[in-house]
Order: structure tokens, then sequence, then C-alpha cells
């Protein structure tokens, strides 16, 4: 019977492993298929508080693991496929291997933004290609960008740009945006974006180093091409949490994300936490999942200590 079972190891996980470990419990973390999570997909990290010079973004999350083993957690390579919580208060994580046992669970699954499905996009991501303009915007400046999207974030994510690049062309596949008027006014009554309507990529354009220099866009009305001019594109179509595999054990927004109490870490099911990106649309970086990690041990901690 394990204490503690951390589910991801991005950097919520981590956090809540180094927390926990300290305090003498010797959480279990289950990696699932992605070990340190979002972070080792991208390069240069700005903006993660004890780095003045950056830090890249895989550095950062073998930090992260060596500061939790140090303190006694184990690490297993496992993707869970389910939870259950047993009538004596338990949980059983199924992994498609085995059951494992244990009195809390700190769920820190994240989420994937979605990509386009594009070929080499996946390789593009950090050399121009980014679904997080809070993170990379600043290493665009003075050149040309494209969001593509058409929701709220998509809007904002256009707006929040033109604090540094020359010029953000707005892609979406319709002739209107579907984001809320207040948040769709702001960005089309920005003079530095563009809307570029009725549009699609269908191809990105890269230089001799493997850096996005273009986009192909295609028109989603004849289906004729053209090819624009940008350093970066950000996607701005929406993030899956990873969340399917609770069952009824926590409630879910629309959108997937789990819904915490008010102000806390927990969840509708006493000893079940849920910490970072995986129950967190809103800020999604890397310092608030973090801190929801740690919050999330204390809270596992407290819970041990009053059963
Ligand atoms: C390209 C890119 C660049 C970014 N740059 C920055 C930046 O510069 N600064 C910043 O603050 N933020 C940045 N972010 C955002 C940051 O990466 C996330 O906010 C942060 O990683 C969230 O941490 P997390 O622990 O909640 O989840 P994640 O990092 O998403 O980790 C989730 C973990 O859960 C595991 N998992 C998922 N499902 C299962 C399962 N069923 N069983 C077991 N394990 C599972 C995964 O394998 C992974 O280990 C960036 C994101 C991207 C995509």
């Amino acid at each position: 019977m394990e204490n503690v079972i951390i589910i991801g190891t991005g950097c919520a996980g981590y956090t809540s492993a180094i927390y926990t470990a300290r305090a003498n419990l010797s959480p279990l973390m289950l990696t699932g298929t992605q070990p340190g999570g979002q972070l080792t997909t991208t390069t240069e990290v700005e903006n993660f508080p004890g780095f003045p010079e950056g830090i890249m973004g895989p550095q950062l999350m073998m930090n992260m693991q060596q500061q939790a083993e140090k303190f006694g957690a184990r690490i297993e390579f496992a993707k869970v496929e389910s939870i259950t919580k047993t009538e004596a208060g338990h949980f059983e994580v199924k992994t498609g291997e085995k059951t494992l046992e244990a009195k809390t669970v700190i769920v820190a699954t994240g989420a994937a933004p979605r990509h386009l499905g594009i070929e080499g996009e996946m390789g593009l991501i950090g050399h121009g290609l980014t679904s997080c303009a809070t993170c990379d915007g600043a290493f665009y400046r003075d050149v040309p960008v494209c969001v593509i999207g058409g929701g709220d974030s998509a809007c904002e994510e256009a707006d929040f740009l033109t604090r540094f690049a020359s010029k953000v062309y707005l892609i979406h596949r319709r002739d209107e945006l579907r984001a809320s008027k207040i948040m769709a006014e702001r960005a089309l009554d920005n003079p530095k974006i563009e809307p570029v309507w009725n549009s699609t990529i269908s191809q990105y354009l890269t230089d001799e180093s493997g850096e996005m220099r273009a986009v192909m866009l295609q028109s989603t009305v004849d289906g004729s091409e053209k090819e624009l001019e940008v350093k970066c594109v950000f996607v701005a179509i929406g993030h899956v949490p990873n969340s399917q595999f609770l069952g009824d054990l926590v409630d879910l927004d629309e959108n997937g994300y789990i819904l915490q109490n008010p102000g806390r870490t927990t969840t509708k099911t006493a000893g079940l936490f849920a910490a970072g990106d995986v129950a967190d649309h809103f800020y999604r970086q890397a310092i608030t999942a973090a801190g929801q990690g740690c919050a999330a041990a204390l809270e596992a901690e407290r819970f041990l200590a009053g059963h």
C-alpha cells in the first residue's frame, strides 16, 4: 500500500514528489508516455524563477527529477488506465500491467495542446511553432508571426503578441471569429493584427537551419494556396486535458478539465487531489503547475496525518 501515487511527471508531479518525499512519504510516480511533461517539447524557458539566464525545458525537467529522486521519490514508466476507490477507502490504480494500491493519489497529468496534424509539425516545436504566446512571444520581436484559431485564446494570444511582433496574422477557417464579442473586437481593432479569413495552414515552410520561415495558406472556400511569411506560428486551437481515465471520481468542466474544490487542490473524492494543467485551463504555466503540485502534496500530507 503506497502512501501517495503521483500520476504524471511534469512540473506539477515533480513538485508534489519533492514535497511528499521530503515529508518521508516515499511517493511513487508514474510517468505516462511523456516523462518530464510538456516542457520536454520546448527549447528555452525564460520565465521559470531561479534561472536568470534561462534554461532549456528538458534540462529543467531533469533537474526536477533529480531533486525528487534525491529525497526518495520512486519513478516508474507506466500509463494509468483507470482508478477506483475501494469500500475500504483506498485507491486501486490500474496500469496496463498491474494494479497498484494507494492511500492518496495526486493527479498531475497535464493537458496536451491540440495541433493541426501537418507533417513534420512535432519536430518544429521550439523552432517557430508553439502553443504558448506567454511563453514564447518575447522570442519573436519585430518579425511577422501568425496565430491560428478563432476562439478567445486565439484572440488573447494575438493581442498579447502585438507587444513584440511587427505584425500578427490571425488565421481562421471561417469568416468570423467564434470568440466572445469583446475579445473579438479587441483583436480586430488592433492595427497590428490582420485577420486572414476562410483559411487554414496546409504546410510549414522552413529555412536552411530548420526554423520556420513561412506557412502555406489554403483557402477553405476554393482550396487555392498562397505563401505567407511568418517566423513563428502560435497554434491556439485548444488543449485536451488528460483526465479521461478518472471515471466518476472527479467532476469535469465542459472541456474536460478536472474541477477542484474552490481555492484548493482537493476534488470531490476525499484523498484524490488534482494539480497543474489538468485542472487549469486559465494560467497553464510551469510555475503555476509547480505551485499546485506543492499545494496538492501538502493536502495529501494533511489527509494522511488525519487518517
Ligand atoms: C511548446 C511549449 C512551450 C512551453 N513553454 C513554457 C514556458 O516557457 N514557460 C512556462 O511557464 N510554461 C511553458 N509551457 C507550459 C508548461 O509546459 C505547462 O504549463 C506545464 O508543463 C504543465 O505542467 P503539468 O505538470 O501540469 O503537466 P505536463 O507538463 O503536461 O505533464 C503531464 C504528465 O502527465 C503524464 N500523463 C498524462 N496522462 C497520463 C496517464 N494516463 N498516466 C500516467 N501519466 C500520464 C505525462 O506523461 C506527463 O509526464 C509550454 C508548453 C508547451 C507545449
